[in-house]
């Protein structure tokens, strides 16, 4: 079948992404500078493959100690639960007593990120705290907590700067709305 999208308005551009990257790294280092001496290293687990061009970005914005580790999982499907989401690919290191800090591409429903925190709370962190680069907060299902976000947005599915359809238009600078056929979520 013809896929019947098209790309729309550009939402947020590349110059106005990177200033709030900025300021939203410079949140992070003030919260987790003001934890005190000595400086505990922060794991920043991004999720898989939303998420990878933020955490580029935003890593560069850190100037406390901090590695990285990757997650990817798969996604609920059409059911509204998360009974069926499961772990594709795992954290590299255990975080036991460890300082986390999740790194989403966009929290929608939180049905993702309510699976994932469950799941890593389990391995007992010392902290553990949700960055988000977009948060569609209208679509909640599941409450959570998302500590630093960089912008909200509305209903309309988007595209780029990690963000995709069909694993196509991560590559673009910006986000802008997908215009067209309903648009399917695949991280
Ligand atoms: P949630 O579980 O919070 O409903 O959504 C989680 C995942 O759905 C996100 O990590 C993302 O991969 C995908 N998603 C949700 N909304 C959008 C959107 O507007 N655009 C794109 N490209 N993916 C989305």
């Amino acid at each position: 079948m013809m896929e019947r999208v098209t790309l729309g308005p550009v939402l947020f551009t590349a110059e106005a992404i990177s200033a709030r990257v900025k300021e939203v790294g410079a949140e992070i280092n003030r919260f987790y500078l003001a934890r005190g001496e000595p400086q505990r290293e922060v794991v920043l687990v991004n999720v898989l493959k939303g998420g990878f061009i933020f955490l580029a970005d935003l890593v560069r914005c850190l100037e406390i100690p901090v590695v990285v580790d990757f997650l990817a999982i798969s996604g609920y499907g059409d059911r509204g639960t998360s009974a069926g989401v499961r772990i594709l690919k795992d954290l590299s290191e255990g975080i036991r007593g460890k300082e986390v800090l999740v790194v989403e591409d966009i929290v929608d429903t939180g049905l993702t990120l309510s699976y994932i925190l469950r799941n890593l709370e389990a391995r007992g962190p010392e902290s553990l705290r949700v960055c988000t680069f977009l948060d569609r907060a209208v679509k909640r299902i599941v409450p959570v907590e998302v500590h630093h976000r960089c912008f909200e947005v509305g209903e309309e599915f988007v595209v780029g700067y990690g963000l995709d359809y069909r694993q196509k238009w991560r590559n673009l600078p910006h986000v802008r709305v997908l215009r067209g056929e309903r648009a399917q979520v695949a991280g």
